[in-house]
C-alpha cells in the first residue's frame, strides 16, 4: 500500500513528487508513457511568464507569480538552464493601446515587479527587428526562457533520488474508493494508496469525474509551432508577444534557451486528446501572424514543426484541491499555460494539501539539489581536455549539429530515471535536436542504447517507447518478404 500515488509524470506530477519527497511517505508516480515529460510538458513555448495576463485574484495569477519568483533558485538547485531575458507585449495599432494599459494594471494587481510601457523609440533600440507598425509595448523584465524538458526531468530525477518510485508504461484505467484506500486499476496490475494526486494533464477531468459528483470538463486546445535553426536565434532578444485574445497569449516570437528561434503557437480547440499533429492551416497562421509583431522572420531556417495540447478547463482556472466528496483525492487539473511557470508553486501547493491531510513527518535528510548531464561545451579548454583524458567517451562526438558526445549520452542513460529511447536521450542531452534533426546521429544513438540499456537491442530500440520501433527487420528479409 502506498501513502500517495501520483497519476502523471509531467511537470505538474513531477513537481508534486519532488515536494512530497521531503516527507517520510511511500510515494509512487504512475505514468502511461515510457518516460517523464511525454505529455504537454514536452511541447510548449517554454516561457517563464511574468504573470500580467492572468485574472487578478485567480489561483492561476497567484501561482504564476509565485512560480516565476521560485524559478531562479530552482533552476540553480537542479542545474537547469534558465534566462530571465524579459518579454514584450507589442501593440501595433494606436487604437489598441488600451490593451497594454489593461495588462499593466492587471500585472500590478498580480504583484508582477518592474512592469512598464515603453514607446516605439525604446522598443526599436531593444528589438531592431520589431514590426514597422509597432507603436508601444509592455516590458516585463522578470519573464524568462527555460528548458521545458530538463525542468520536468530534473524534478522527477530529484524526487526519485529522494525515494519516490516511478512506474512507467503504466496506464491508470480506473480508480475505486474503498474503505481505507483507493484501488487503482492499471494495465500493469492493481495498486492501493491512501491518497491519489490527479496530475493527468488533458485526461485529468476523466479521473476527477470518476470520483466526484461535481463534474469538470477539459478541452484539448492545440498550439502549433515552427522551430528555427540557431542561425536565426538572434533575430529577437526578448520574447515578443502580440496583444492577448480570449483564446490565449497569441503567436510569439522568441529565442529559446538553447539559442534557436521559436514561432507560435496557434490556439484551436479539438476533440482528440492525442491530436498533437501539425496542420498546413496552423503553420500558415503561425507564419502570417508572427509577421504582425516581428519583421523578416527567417522562416526558410525552419528545422522542425511541432504541436502541444493545452488542458483548457471550462473556467480557465487551475483546479488544485482535495475533492469535497472524495477525501484523499487531490486534483492538479486544468493546468494550461502558465503551468510550466507555475510548476514549482503548484508542486508546493498540492504537497501542502496532501501533508495537511496525512501529517507526514519530514525526513531528517532530504537532497534538494541535483547535477545535470555535464556539457563539455560549457567547460574551458583545459577542463574539457581533463574530462576527455579521464573519460575518452567525452571526446567522441555523436551528434554533430549540437556537438553532443558519447559521454553525455552514457550519462543520460545511466543516471536515475535514465533515457531508454531516442527521445529520452534527445530531451536529456539535445542529441538529435539540431539542424539535421537526428538524420546523422540516430543510428549511432541507437547503437549506444542497444549496448547500454538492459533488454534493448537494435531490433527493438524505440523513438519514444510503445510501438515506435525504428527497425522493422533486416533489408534482406524485407526484400524476400520475411520481415517480422
Ligand atoms: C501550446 C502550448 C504552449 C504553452 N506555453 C507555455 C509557456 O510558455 N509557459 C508556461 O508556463 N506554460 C505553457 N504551457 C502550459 C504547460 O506546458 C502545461 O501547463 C504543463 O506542461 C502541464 O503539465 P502537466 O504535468 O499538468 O501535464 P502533462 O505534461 O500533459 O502531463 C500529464 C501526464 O499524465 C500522463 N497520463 C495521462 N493519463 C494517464 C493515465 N491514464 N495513466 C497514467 N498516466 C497518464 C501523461 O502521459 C502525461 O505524461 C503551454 C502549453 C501548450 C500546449
Amino acid at each position: 500500500m502506498y501513502d500517495v500515488v501520483i497519476i502523471g509524470a509531467g511537470v505538474s506530477g513531477s513537481a508534486v513528487a519532488r515536494e512530497l519527497s521531503r516527507y517520510n511517505a511511500n510515494i509512487c508516480v504512475l505514468e502511461k508513457c515510457e518516460d517523464v515529460c511525454d505529455g504537454t510538458s514536452k511541447a510548449n513555448s517554454a516561457i517563464v511568464h511574468a504573470g500580467y495576463d492572468c485574472e487578478p485574484g485567480s489561483l492561476m495569477a497567484k501561482l504564476n507569480v509565485e512560480g516565476n519568483r521560485m524559478m531562479g533558485q530552482l533552476a540553480e538547485d537542479l542545474d537547469i538552464p534558465f534566462d530571465r531575458c524579459g518579454s514584450l507585449v507589442v501593440c501595433t495599432d494606436e487604437n489598441e493601446r488600451g490593451g497594454l494599459d489593461r495588462l499593466l494594471e492587471k500585472g500590478r494587481k498580480n504583484g508582477v515587479p518592474d512592469l512598464r510601457i515603453i514607446e516605439r523609440d525604446e522598443l526599436v533600440r531593444m528589438e531592431p527587428n520589431i514590426s514597422d507598425t509597432a507603436v508601444a509595448a509592455l516590458f516585463a523584465p522578470t519573464a524568462g526562457i527555460i528548458c521545458p524538458f530538463t525542468l520536468n526531468i530534473a524534478m522527477a530525477e530529484n524526487a526519485n533520488v529522494n525515494g519516490v518510485e516511478f512506474r512507467f508504461n503504466t496506464e491508470v484505467y480506473e480508480i475505486h474508493r474503498k474503505e481505507d484506500a483507493f484501488e487503482i486499476i492499471t494495465n500493469n496490475g492493481t495498486v492501493f494508496s491512501r491518497c491519489v494526486v490527479n496530475a493527468a494533464g488533458v485526461y485529468a477531468d476523466k479521473f476527477h469525474n470518476m470520483m466526484s459528483a461535481e463534474k469538470i470538463h477539459i478541452t484539448p486546445r492545440k498550439g502549433e509551432y515552427y522551430l528555427l535553426d540557431k542561425s536565426a536565434g538572434k533575430h529577437v532578444n526578448h520574447t515578443i508577444f502580440m496583444l492577448p485574445t480570449k483564446m490565449g497569449k497569441g503567436i510569439l516570437v522568441s529565442r529559446t534557451i538553447h539559442g534557436n528561434l521559436l514561432v507560435g503557437p496557434t490556439a484551436t480547440d479539438i476533440e482528440n486528446r492525442e491530436g498533437n499533429n501539425t496542420t498546413r492551416e496552423g503553420l500558415d497562421e503561425v507564419a502570417e501572424k508572427s509577421a504582425l509583431t516581428v519583421k523578416n522572420v527567417p522562416l526558410r531556417s525552419v528545422i522542425t514543426s511541432f504541436a502541444g495540447l493545452r488542458a483548457h478547463e471550462d473556467h480557465h482556472e487551475f483546479v488544485i484541491k482535495e475533492l469535497e466528496d472524495c477525501p484523499g483525492f487531490v486534483d492538479v487539473a486544468g493546468i494550461e499555460s502558465p503551468g510550466l511557470t507555475s510548476s514549482p508553486a503548484i508542486g508546493k501547493m498540492a504537497a501542502d494539501i496532501v501533508e495537511g491531510i496525512f501529517h507526514f513527518a519530514k525526513k531528517d535528510r532530504w537532497i534538494g539539489t541535483r547535477k545535470g548531464v555535464i556539457n563539455p561545451a560549457k567547460l574551458t579548454m583545459e577542463e574539457r581536455n581533463a574530462l576527455i583524458r579521464k573519460n575518452p567517451a567525452y571526446g567522441r562526438i555523436i551528434c554533430r549539429c549540437e556537438t553532443i558526445s558519447e559521454g553525455e549520452i552514457l550519462d543520460a542513460i545511466h543516471r536515475p530515471l535514465g533515457a531508454k529511447s531516442l527521445d529520452g536521450v534527445k530531451r536529456r542531452t539535445r542529441a538529435g535536436m539540431g539542424r539535421c534533426q537526428a538524420g546523422f546521429c540516430s543510428p549511432r544513438v541507437m547503437e549506444i542504447l542497444a549496448r547500454e540499456v538492459p533488454g534493448v537491442s537494435m531490433y527493438n530500440v524505440t523513438k519514444t517507447g510503445g510501438g515506435s520501433k525504428l527497425i522493422v527487420g533486416d533489408i534482406k528479409d524485407t526484400l524476400e518478404g520475411g520481415a517480422q
